[in-house]
């Protein structure tokens, strides 16, 4: 029988680095809120049966009511307040799982963790990285790097320069058996109570996994379009991926 498959998506945090008084996940990309896109994807997965959405504390009511009812999001069964950095949010959401106030508890399942800033996550995507975590517990999607990368020190001198073929670029989902991902969240938490906020450092879940548990993570292909808008460059770079899928299946 198929495994629960809960989505988080995160669409809590302010974007500091979009220059703009909307919060990024907002903002309007074809007429829509961006986070629109990547709640469409998980409304229509197959493979999706559920959704927390993670927004700012001061946000919930509108989003609930302007984009989870508006758009009839119907899979959305929880929304949670964002924390300071994203892994709190996620915690926060992680620890929302088997809550009571769902309607369907997740507990032995999936948890497919998603920035809400990437619009073009699909079900491509979304199935193999199902297929993946089903064999290893822990899966995310990625990329292979086309840059070059290099390690600096503080002062921006090169030290070393990684061989690009064992460099991928990290996006989301990142995706993991519940149990497992409410293990590490729960000693992430620890780590914060015992040696301060600051004191955590991650920025994506795959790290969290890493740090305190066993389980090793498997790389899946996300794709080159799952961007995450960061700067406003990236908007620029979004509707032009937009105006392209539209025109492959126009929406008349
Ligand atoms: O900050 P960054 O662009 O890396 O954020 C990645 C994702 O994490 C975004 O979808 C953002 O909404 C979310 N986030 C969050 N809570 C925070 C910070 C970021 O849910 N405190």
């Amino acid at each position: 029988m198929k495994k629960r498959c809960t989505a988080i998506v995160l669409a809590a945090g302010g974007g500091r680095r979009m220059n703009s008084t909307v919060a990024k996940q907002f903002m309007p990309l074809g007429g829509r809120p961006l986070l629109w896109y990547s709640l469409q994807a998980v409304e229509q997965s197959a493979i999706i049966d559920d959704c927390i959405l993670v927004t700012g504390k001061d946000d919930l009511a509108y989003v609930g009511r302007e984009i989870v009812e508006k758009y009839g999001f119907d899979k959305v069964d929880l929304m949670v307040p964002g924390g300071r950095e994203r892994w709190e949010s996620v915690a926060n959401a992680v620890e929302a799982l088997a809550s009571p106030d769902r309607r369907i508890p997740n507990r032995d399942g999936y948890v497919f963790i998603h920035d809400g800033a990437r619009p073009f996550l699909n079900e491509e995507i979304l199935v193999r990285t199902y297929e993946t975590v089903q064999e290893y517990q822990a899966c995310v999607a990625a990329m292979p790097s086309k840059d070059t990368m290099k390690l600096v020190d503080e002062k921006g001198f090169a030290v070393s320069t990684p061989n690009r073929e064992h460099l991928w670029s990290i996006q989301t989902p990142q995706v993991f058996g519940t149990e497992l991902i409410g293990r590490a969240y729960g000693a992430l938490r620890e780590k914060a109570g015992r040696e301060g906020f600051e004191a955590v450092t991650v920025t994506d879940d795959a790290s969290v996994v890493e740090l305190f548990t066993d389980c090793r993570v498997k790389l899946t292909k996300g794709s080159y379009e799952n961007i995450k808008i960061t700067t406003p460059e990236d908007m620029k770079v979004a509707e032009a991926f937009l105006a392209d899928r539209l025109q492959e299946a126009p929406p008349f």
